[in-house]
C-alpha cells in the first residue's frame, strides 16, 4: 500500500553500490527507515532530498511497519542547508537527532515530537548560535518520550532538595539518600530554568537567553540523566565538545 507523509531525514546508511537506508522522523508513523533505490547515481529522482535534516513530503510502499518500505518520492519542503554548512551547527543538530534515533521506538507516532524537532530546526536555520535550542529539545523530548528526570522535590517522600541522584532520575531529599553518596547539587535557579523549558512555546529557544552558570549546570545535569538513560554517551556529544 502506498503511504503519504512528510518525513525528516535522521540519518542515512549506504546499501550496496548505489542504494540507501534512510531513517526517517516522520509526522504519521513516528521513526521509520526506508530503502531508497539508487539515491547516490547522479541522475537519481531524489535529488538532495535524502540529505541529513531535509524535510520534504515522502511516499512509500510498503506497510510502515514492515521492515524496508520502498521510498517512492520524496520533494523537499525545508533543505535546512545553513545547519549543514556549519560544522559547529550541525554537530548540535548531530547531538539532538542521535538522541531521537536511540531513544524513540520505530513505528510509533509521536506528533509533538515531531512539530518539536522541526520548530528547533527552524531556530537553528535562522541562528544557529541560540544558546537554548538544543537544551530546550532535549528536555521537551524527554518529557514527551517519557524519560523526563523528575526535579520537582525528592520523588520518594516530596520534600524540597536540591540534589540529583543520577541513577534515580531524580531528586532526592537527605532522609531518602541515605546510603547513597553519587549525587549532583543544583541550584534553585537551573531547576526554575528547567521548569521553565518543559512549559515554554518551542519558539521560545531563540530568544531567551539564562545566565552562563544556570545553562552550564543544567546542560551538565540533562547530560548525565541522558548518559545513564542510554547507558551510553552520545557520540556526537563528545565530539561537539572537542570542537568548542
Ligand atoms: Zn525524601
Amino acid at each position: 500500500m502506498l503511504k503519504r507523509t512528510e518525513g525528516i531525514v535522521l540519518k542515512t546508511i549506504p546499501f550496496g553500490e548505489a542504494d540507501l537506508i534512510v531513517t526517517f522522523l516522520t509526522y504519521d508513523f513516528g521513526l521509520i527507515k526506508a530503502f531508497a533505490k539508487s539515491p547516490r547515481k547522479i541522475k537519481s529522482r531524489f535529488g538532495s532530498s535524502l540529505e541529513p535534516l531535509t524535510y520534504s513530503k515522502i511516499s512509500f510502499w510498503g506497510k510502515e511497519d514492515a521492515n524496508l518500505p520502498r521510498l517512492t518520492q520524496s520533494d523537499i519542503i525545508l533543505p535546512f542547508k545553513s545547519i549543514r554548512e556549519r560544522l559547529d551547527c550541525f554537530l548540535k543538530a548531530s547531538e539532538i537527532i542521535e538522541l531521537t534515533v536511540n531513544m524513540l521506538p520505530e513505528h510509533e507516532a509521536n506528533k509533538k515530537i515531531f512539530t518539536l524537532l522541526l520548530d528547533i530546526l527552524k531556530t537553528m536555520e535562522k541562528d544557529c548560535g541560540a544558546l537554548l535550542t538544543a537544551i530546550l529539545y532535549k528536555v521537551k523530548f524527554l518529557d514527551l518520550a517519557g524519560y523526563a528526570p523528575r526535579l520537582d522535590g525528592c520523588a520518594r517522600c516530596g520534600k524540597s532538595g536540591f540534589s540529583f541522584y543520577v541513577s534515580h532520575g531524580a531528586i532526592l531529599c537527605e532522609n531518602c539518600a541515605t546510603g547513597m553518596d553519587s549525587h549532583v547539587k543544583l541550584s534553585q535557579g537551573s531547576i526554575r530554568l528547567y521548569e521553565s523549558l518543559r512549559r515554554w512555546d518551542n519558539s521560545l529557544a531563540g530568544r531567551i537567553k539564562p545566565s552562563g552558570n544556570l545553562f552550564a549546570e543544567l546542560s551538565g545535569m540533562i547530560n548525565d540523566h541522558i548518559r545513564y538513560t542510554l547507558s551510553k554517551p552520545l557520540k556526537s556529544e563528545a565530539f561537539y565538545n572537542l570542537t568548542k
